[in-house]
This record gives C-alpha cells, structure tokens and sequence, in this order.
C-alpha cells in the first residue's frame, strides 16, 4: 500500500502561538516552562492534525524554538565556540542569545533559506568546531509523538547540507573539511533513534538541487555509507529543484527511499524513475509546499498513474517539501470570500489532499469522491472565473512591442536635459521614501481601516504628516525630497490591495525568521490597475517645495516576489502584467508633474533561480518587466530604483539593463565593498551607495560618512554620484534620524566644497 508523508509541519500555530510565547518569554512576561509547554501544545496539535489526516507517519524534528539550522547545531553541540556555551547542558536562554545576540554577543549571522523568505541561521565553522553532542530535544520530542501513539518519522538536515550552509572562518580551509569529525555524531544520533524504535528518519539534503563542485557531491556516497550501518531506515530528501542530473549519485547511495519535488521539477520523474534501484522507495512530492493553491487532484493522481504502476506500495505521496512555507489553516479566512477561499488549501489542507492521492491509488477511490469531485469543481472555477481573467489585460500584454521597454533616448542624452531641468548641485542628497512611521501614524492607518476614522479626518492626518517631513527635509538641506509614504502600512500590500487579481489574507502568516512572521498576499488574478494609487499623494507634496518630490513606486518583481503567486501562468506574464498597471501610473505621476519617480526592487536579487543555467532566463523578463514599468517617460523625467540586501556584483549587467537613470542600494554595512563590482563593471548611470545603514539607531558621524563617500568616488565618477542613506527609515525614530540625516547633508557639503577646491587648483597649477 502507498504510505503518505509530509517532510515538516509549520511550527508557528495557526494564531501565531509561538511567535507571541517566544516574545512574552524574551520580555519576562512568562517563564521557561510557560514557553516548552506552548511547544508542546504546538507540536501535540500539529501531530493530531497529521494523524486525523490519515497521514502514515507524523513529522518529528521539524520544530524549533527559533530556527532549525540552530536547532540542529544544538544537537551535536556545535553553536560557535565564541559564545562559550556548553553543549550537553545548553538552556533555552543560551540558544536565544546565539539567535538574538545580548550586550556581550553579537547574534549568529541570517540568511535565507535557498529561494524562500524563510532565514536560518549560519553555522561558524572553525578548525576548532566541535561536535560532542548537545542537547536532547529532538529525543524529548520523539517522546513525546510516542507516548501520544503517533508513528513518527524523524527529520533532520543532512551532514552535508549543514556544512554547506555554513561561513568557514578563522583557520579552516573549507567545510568539508570537518565531515569527519560531524558524521561521527551524526552516527551517535542515528544509532540513538534506532534504538529508540524510530523506522524511518527523513535526512534533508537540499544542496543536491544546487549546482554543486566534485568535491561536495563526492562526498556523498562515502558520507552516507557511513550514516547507513546502525541506522532508521533513511529516506533522503531533496527540494526545491530538480535533480536529474544527480540520477546515478542517488541511485548509488544506501538510502531506502529518495524525495523528489515534483511540483517544482515534474519532469524529473520519467528520468529518474528509468534506472530506479529496486526495492528503493520513491517519495512524490507532488502537493505544493510552498504555494497556496488547491490541488487539481485528477491531474496529479493521472500524473502518478506510470509511477504507481512501476513500484506499486513503493511510492509515497508527499508534500513538494516541508509545508513551513504556507500558512496553517484555511478555516481561519472567515473574511475571504467563499469563490476564493474555495481556489486555496493551506498546511492542515495539504493533508487531506495528499491522503486523499494516497486513497486514489491505493484503490479506495470511491471512499475520495466527493474530495476529487470538490477539487475538479475548484479547478473549473479558477479556469473560468471572471475575477481571475481579464480579456483587457490578456490583450494590452499580447500587443506590447519592443519599444515599449526602451526609452526614447540613451542614458548620456537623457541625463542632460535631466540636469537641466533640476540644477541638482554635485553629489546630490536624496533618502529611499520612508521616514519614521510614529505610533501615531501607525494609530490613525488602523483606526481608518477599521472604519473608526473618516475619510477625510485620514487625509488631512496623513497630509499633515507629509508637511512635517517635507519641512523637515528642507530645514536639512536635502536636495530631492520625498512625501515619506505614511499612507503605506507595507510595501507590497498598499498597492496590491488596490489592483485588482491580489487577494490578502487574515490569519495566512508565514514565518520567516524566529518568532518573525510575515502575511504575503496571493496573485490569483490577471493584475490591473483600476485607478491611480499614488498620485494624490505624490502631487500634494510636490505642492509644498519647490525642490523635485519622487514619486515612489514599488516595482514588479517585488510586487510578485513577495507574494504567492499563480501557478496558472509563467511568473513572467505576472509579472508583465504588474509591469503594465505600474507603467499607468508612471504616466498619471508624470502628467501629474511629478519629474522623478522611484520604482523600488529590493526583491530583484532574490528572484534568481538556484541554478544558474536559469539565471538569464529570469533576468531577461524581470529587466523587461522593470523597463516596461519606467520607459514610458520622457526623457527629462527621472527614473530612480532602488535595492538592498544583496550581492549585486554577479548580476551587474542586468542591473545596468534596467537603464534606470539613478540607482540607489545598500552598501554601508560592506564598507561599500559592494561598490567595488559598479566600478570594475563600469556601471555607466547614477548611483547613491548608502552612506548609513538605516538598521541602527547610531547617528554615523560626519567623518565615517565622508570617508565611505571618499571610497565611493575611487569608483564612481563624482558626476555620477549620489548621497543617501540604505534604506527606508520607517523603522527609525526622529531623533536619530533628523541627526543621522543632518550629518549626512553636511558631508556631501564638505565634498562639494572640497572637489570644488581640487578643481582651483587644478585651475591654476
Ligand atoms: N521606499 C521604501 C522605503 O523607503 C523602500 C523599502 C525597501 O527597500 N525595502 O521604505
Ligand atoms: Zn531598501
């Protein structure tokens, strides 16, 4: 008989349990033991949830208490040495001082997890790094799943996958160097489920979906023999991509079953499913873990039909990978309509989804009627729905041509009747769009969108705001100035909650790091603008200064980046269709007399595929898109974009295919090393490095701004240069900022004068 499985539960609870018991415990308002036990209720519930499914195993080693790298560091005992912790007798405390930092540490460094929006943190690995065992939580929780009689399968990450994901520092020359000293532990660990009657442990290891070197994937197969010899029964899990052209490394491996993601990679299957080692079991990931949508389970389960055909009980259906990426429980949307709520099908949903593909194929499909019967009907729905297919859009994106995405002129014509229309002086001071949102903005957002607080009350509130920051930006000096978007509670959502085709959620939180959650909205629809979004704003604030007001958009990777999105079409005509309502209102802002407008794309780096063989694919329609949004002006009207957070230096030439006429991104926090690739590159348009970074409340000094902006020009001609901090600064409170800021426009001042002296003497001498 086929078995089902999922490879990990959200840990957060559906009313973000954890989230809200971690933060009480951190603020002493609860103890120790309030937290473990919310754990355990958390854990109790998730396993109930799998069980009453009718899953065949419950997920144990998926939770938690912040994070699941650290927690399996915990394990072995192998949180940096720098924080002086022991490993067997690690508290609760000590793991979140590794997580959080305190006055003595700083926190262990975050990143993200492959391609998702969920952070982990990065193992240290030293020469000294030991792995002498830790703590006894995972053994504890197996426990606890066995004296509530569940059957659980044990996850955990992989030896090679953990090193991987770790920064070498201090004396050692490359992770792999320290596999001998973990797959011991890692041994000790096996032997030790074993014996506690675990049959089968799930061993993650994602970095076979990544293009990886001889040294890493030769490592496999003598690691792995070695995990093999008093062990569960292992079944090796890979995700997020395909990895076909792994098909004889996995098949060599002693491993009883493999996982393969067929939502992300379907057509791996015929490939691998050709040589399939006898007896191996193959675990289909075929319900997605990391989108929204309802199964079309007639698709899916004719889809398994050659499978099921080839290895009868051996293949399992599963989810693409762990169901942490989704939200907990569509029950919880009391307020989504009942044609959309019906297209969805969150973590508990995704259960019965996958049991109802294991009764299908295990002959009891009468038993599943009316759940394929409901899933035909949803699948009907979202096909023919009128909300989710607009003829309008379908057509403007089909007739879109070339030009469309180009400028009239080039970058070097434009940027003179640019210059003249604005007479910025040299190193012009500009800031990313927000400024500090006070409780008292945040009060007047809410008490409008409940409803408390009229219309007109709202925009005189928000209008007064935006005088305040213009005054103050003029008391500083500033050269161009923005209104501060006081209006936009998040990024993303302002504006998807005024196109149509996004929807948005009450309870669909997802987390993304600790006790760190996040409420994406879902794409379902062809996206169209029905009226302007910005423009009232923009043009009230351009009102009050005679200095330029950008406009502030946010751009169309990043408005689908950080949203579920259709599964129906390519991310690509999404995407152009964003493209299309934001170039809208790029015209309404320029009719409106707005001359220079943001469109911002923190998200652009982090749409990049894992495998770079799908790099240019991606980069080609994300630029079109960007270039679709901003083309449509004039050439006097400038356009700005702006990133943060990333690596840009392996993507420059795309970033220079954006053609944007100004670009700003972070860079303080690499001591502008980030810049080093602009100039190597020769990026030819303007650009403001962040001469602060916005994450601290420390007021940079005068000097360290002056010198980061030295660094700058050694790379960057000084016409071509721009001063501004990282970032939005919504998060900031005023006093540091008006001080931060201040700073910042006395030191493009110093440079003003101090090139203008340069140029004297180069005068006269
Ligand atoms: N304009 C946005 C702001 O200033 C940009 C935010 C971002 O880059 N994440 O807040
Ligand atoms: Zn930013």
């Amino acid at each position: 008989m086929t078995s089902a499985h999922i490879l990990g539960f959200p840990r957060i609870g559906a009313h973000r349990e954890l989230k809200f018991a971690q933060e009480a415990y951190w603020h002493g308002e609860v103890t120790e033991s309030t937290l473990r036990d919310t754990g355990s209720d958390l854990r109790a519930r998730h396993w109930a949830l799998q069980q009453q499914a009718g899953l065949d195993y419950v997920s144990v080693g998926d939770f938690a208490w912040y994070d699941q790298v650290l927690t399996t560091l915990a394990l072995f005992g192998a949180l940096p040495a720098r924080f002086g912790f022991s490993g067997a007798d690690l508290s609760l405390a000590d793991y979140f001082v590794a997580a959080r930092g305190n006055a003595q540490h700083h926190a262990m460094e975050m990143t993200k997890w492959f391609d998702t929006n969920y952070h982990y943190l990065v193992p240290e690995w030293t020469a000294e790094t030991r792995f002498d065992g830790g703590v006894d939580w995972l053994f504890d929780e197996l426990a606890e799943a066995q004296a509530l009689g569940h059957a659980a399968k044990v996850t955990l990450i992989g030896p090679l996958s953990l090193l991987y994901l770790g920064k070498v520092k201090n004396g050692l020359a490359h992770p792999l160097d320290l596999l001998h000293k973990l797959l011991p532990a890692y041994q000790k660990v096996l032997a030790r489920l074993q014996q506690a009657g675990v049959e089968w442990l799930q061993i993650d290891e994602p970095i076979l979906a990544l293009d990886l070197d001889a040294q890493w994937l030769k490592a496999f197969l003598p690691a792995y023999t070695a995990l093999a010899t008093s062990a569960p029964k292992l079944l090796l899990a890979t995700y997020f991509e395909a990895v076909q052209d792994r098909a004889a490394l996995l098949h060599s491996l002693p491993v009883a079953a493999v996982h393969l993601d067929l939502v992300r990679a379907p057509q791996q299957l015929e490939c691998l499913l050709a040589n399939w080692p006898q007896e191996r079991i193959l675990s289909a990931g075929v319900i997605d873990g990391r989108n929204i949508w309802r199964a079309d389970l007639s698709a899916l389960l004719a889809q398994l039909q050659g499978a099921h055909q080839q290895l009868g009980a051996r293949l399992w259906i599963a989810s693409s990978c762990s169901l942490l990426h989704v939200p907990v429980d569509l029950a919880n949307e009391t307020a989504l309509d009942q044609e959309s709520k019906n297209w969805l099908a969150f973590a508990s949903q995704k259960l019965a989804e996958i049991v109802a593909l294991k009764q299908a194929l295990n002959g009891n499909g009468a038993a599943v009627a009316e759940q394929f019967k409901a899933a035909d009907l949803a699948v009907q729905s979202r096909r023919n729905s009128s909300r989710i297919h607009n003829p309008a859009v379908k057509k403007r994106l089909a007739s879109i041509a070339e030009q469309d995405a180009q400028r009239h002129s080039v970058f070097a014509e434009r940027i003179l009747k640019q210059q003249q229309r604005f007479q910025l002086p040299l190193f012009p001071t500009t800031s990313i769009g927000s400024f500090p949102q006070t409780k008292a903005i945040r009060q007047a957002r809410a008490a409008y969108k409940r409803g408390q607080f009229g219309h007109l009350a709202y925009l005189d509130a928000m209008r007064a705001e935006i005088r305040l920051v213009v005054e103050r930006q003029e008391q500083l000096g500033i050269d161009v100035l923005v209104h501060g978007e006081p209006e936009r509670n998040d990024m993303v959502e302002y504006f998807g909650e005024q196109l149509w085709g996004y929807g948005f959620t009450l309870n669909g939180w997802v987390q993304s790091y600790g006790s760190r959650c996040v409420k994406p909205p879902f794409i379902y629809g062809d996206v169209y603008r029905p009226e302007a979004m910005t423009v009232a704003w923009s043009q009230y604030a351009q009102s009050l200064t005679d200095k330029p007001m950008k406009g502030m958009l946010t751009g169309p990777v990043t408005m689908l980046q950080w949203a579920f999105v259709r599964d129906d079409q390519p991310r690509a005509t999404t995407a152009l269709q964003i493209a299309l309502a934001l170039r809208d209102e790029v015209a309404d802002l320029e009719k409106a007399g707005i001359g220079m407008i943001q469109i911002d794309e923190p998200a652009f780096r982090e749409g990049l595929p894992l495998k770079r063989k799908d790099w240019a694919s991606y980069l080609d329609w994300a630029v079109r898109a960007f270039k679709l949004s901003s083309a449509g002006v004039n050439d006097d009207t400038q356009i700005h974009t702006h990133m943060c957070y990333a690596e840009f230096n392996d993507i420059l030439p795309w970033i220079a295919a954006m053609d944007a006429d100004v670009i700003t991104i972070e860079t303080s926090r690499s001591d502008m090393e980030l810049l080093d690739g602009f100039g190597d590159f020769a990026y030819p348009n303007d650009i403001g490095p962040g001469v602060y970074d916005i994450h601290s409340p420390r007021v940079p000094r005068v000097s360290e701004m002056q010198r980061l902006l030295q660094k700058a020009r050694s790379v960057i001609p000084d016409k071509r240069l721009w001063v501004n901090p990282d970032c939005g600064l919504k998060t900031r409170d005023w006093p540091e900022t008006a001080a931060a800021l201040e700073n910042m426009v006395r030191a493009a001042k110093l440079l003003r004068a101090a090139v203008a002296e340069e140029r004297e003497h180069i005068d006269c001498c």
